[in-house]
């Protein structure tokens, strides 16, 4: 199997994982809250969170609540 070629299914699925093409739709504008313009976030989900939302990690925090230890 040739890593390379990934199927577009997988393709699909990292990007939604990884936020990735989705946070370049929106990667030109900032945080539609605080008008913070920042990329960092604490993992893909937050990441992917922007990409629906266009929050910034810190406000997401403010929203959802900043994440207490999980599981
Ligand atoms: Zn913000």
């Amino acid at each position: 199997m040739d890593a390379s070629k990934k199927s577009p299914v997988i393709e699909a699925l990292l990007s939604s994982l990884t936020g990735v093409s989705r946070v370049g739709a929106v990667q030109a504008a900032s945080c539609v809250t605080c008008g913070w313009e920042s990329r960092i976030f604490r993992d893909a989900i937050s990441r992917k969170e922007y990409a629906i939302s266009a929050m910034c990690q810190d406000c997401q925090d403010k929203v959802f609540g900043a994440p207490e230890e999980e599981c």
